[in-house]
């Protein structure tokens, strides 16, 4: 076996037990360069690599790369370098990783955008620092890119994008990449903002005839937080602004930091230009966090909160939460509540009673789309093929829309799926409708009602 060979087949084996997102980041551009006896030499393209690699995968690279080899390799180092430095070499990584090659970071001069006058709004929340980030499996690699690049904002990763499900700490982390760098850098223009507010203002501007401030405000920044990008998908105007004002940001070596309830790849209402930019840098992602984390977690906000739970009840709450750290803190509250109303410590009984309530509005393990369907044409009494035909008669397209709406909105279904599920429609389709519902639930409040009333339904019948 050859070096090529040997870390394919090594990667292979890495591929099996690291996230997808850990191997697409870590292992793409690494390669055995030297091989002799029992050690070999594993190159990697920059020093966070290296750093990531020996404290953390260190001891499963080297047992792969032992039991591959048959005992014969025992020692694993790391050096920086990258292929081209080395010649010749087959690119080992290429048949196993699709990302395209990220040029490593350069070391930039300061950004020489405008001297920045007065002190900065940027909108953070003051505790989503990193000191109140709990950092376990699930999250270490979003943590540590984001300590990356708070340390060196656009040259380290630019830019990064952080995804993952709801109340799993995506906000935080970005924000607390801006107040990193705001402490230690007063003049540095940090702007925080959601992907809605950044479409409200793009469209406000377009409505006044504004869109030069629009575009100097938004291009004059040296960090930009956009929060929760997937609300971008299907807004085609909105996203070329953006495009634009990413590319002279990122041109200048501005940081970019992206969060998104999904991989950019698997947001199809994005431009895909737009998606490939957001694997330029690093994508990370954060996932469930395991009960051990969620313990931490739940101590942190108790000891936040000034509060106290004996060790079983924390044991008991972390077990039962286990998807949404927000649930976590909303328990404590309602502990909390309880505690000041009745003047007294809540028994465990107490407790499993504000579990039981909460967690039976959120969960949707058990439905389906298919339940969504029926209960939707049960609701607007209409039969289940005409909510999946594609009539134009506005009794049908309206309960159809509210269909769409619903799945997005309670499975978190891709759009495509969403179009398959609603008798293969397109991606679009789905996406016009969830916009258009999304929106009209502003103004309408019977249409609030009447999505109350069927999650209502739905979830009674879990
Ligand atoms: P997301 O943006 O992913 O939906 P947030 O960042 O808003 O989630 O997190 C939801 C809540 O959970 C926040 O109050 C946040 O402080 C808390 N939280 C999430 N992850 C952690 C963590 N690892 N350590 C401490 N608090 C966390
Ligand atoms: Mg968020």
């Amino acid at each position: 076996m050859n070096n090529d060979e040997l870390w394919r087949a090594v990667l292979g084996e890495l591929e099996l037990v690291v996230s997808k997102a850990s191997f697409t980041t870590w292992f793409k551009d690494t390669f055995i360069s030297e091989h002799a006896n029992s050690a070999i030499i594993i190159n990697v393209p920059n020093a966070f690599t290296k750093e990531w690699f020996e404290k953390r995968y260190h001891d499963t690279i080297v047992k792969t790369i032992t039991s591959i080899s048959d005992g014969e390799i025992t020692q694993v180092t790391y050096k920086i370098g990258s292929l081209e430095s080395v010649t010749p070499v087959n690119t080992p990584t290429n048949t196993v990783i699709q990302q395209p090659t990220v040029a490593a970071p350069t070391q930039t001069e300061q950004p020489n955008g405008p001297i920045p006058t007065g002190p900065t709004s940027h909108g953070l929340n003051p505790k989503y620092v990193f000191d109140t980030f709990i950092v376990g499996k699930s999250n270490e690699l979003a943590h540590a890119a984001s300590r990356a690049v708070a340390e060196k904002p656009g040259t380290a990763y630019n830019p990064l994008f952080i995804y993952g499900g709801v109340g799993l700490g995506k906000t935080h982390l970005m924000q607390a990449i801006g107040h990193d760098i705001a402490k230690r850098e007063i003049n540095r223009k940090i702007l925080y903002t959601t992907c809605e507010s950044f479409t409200n203002d793009f469209v406000q501007a377009i409505k006044s005839g504004q869109t030069a401030r629009f575009q100097s405000h938004y291009r004059n920044i040296d960090l930009l937080l956009i929060d929760d990008i997937q609300f971008m998908e299907g807004k085609e105007q909105t996203q070329e602004q953006f495009f634009h004002t990413f590319n002279s940001l990122h041109q200048s070596d501005k940081q970019i930091i992206v969060t998104s309830d999904r991989p950019p790849k698997a947001l199809p209402g994005l431009e895909s230009r737009l998606q490939s930019r957001f694997e330029w840098g690093m994508i990370a992602d954060v996932g469930q966090p395991d009960l051990e984390t969620r313990i931490a977690i739940l101590e942190a906000k108790l000891s936040e909160k000034e509060y106290s739970l004996d060790k079983p009840t924390v044991e008991y709450v972390a077990s039962q939460i286990q998807d949404n750290i927000r649930e976590l803190e909303g328990v404590v509250n309602h502990i909390m509540a309880l505690h000041q109303l009745r003047n007294q410590t809540p028994s465990l009984e107490d407790i499993k009673e504000v579990i039981g309530s909460l967690t039976s509005q959120t969960s949707r393990g058990s439905l389906t789309p298919s339940m969504f369907v029926s209960t939707i044409a049960e609701f607007f009494d209409i039969s289940t093929e005409d909510l999946l035909g594609s009539s134009r008669k506005k009794h049908l397209v309206f309960p159809r829309q509210i269909t769409m709406y619903l799945m997005r909105e309670e499975l978190k279904s891709s759009f495509p799926s969403i179009g398959q599920e609603m008798g293969g429609k397109d991606h679009t389709t789905a996406i016009h409708a969830y916009e258009k519902i999304k929106k009209e639930l502003d103004s309408s409040e019977k249409l609030r009602q009447d999505v109350t009333l069927i999650k209502n339904i739905l979830y009674k019948n879990t």
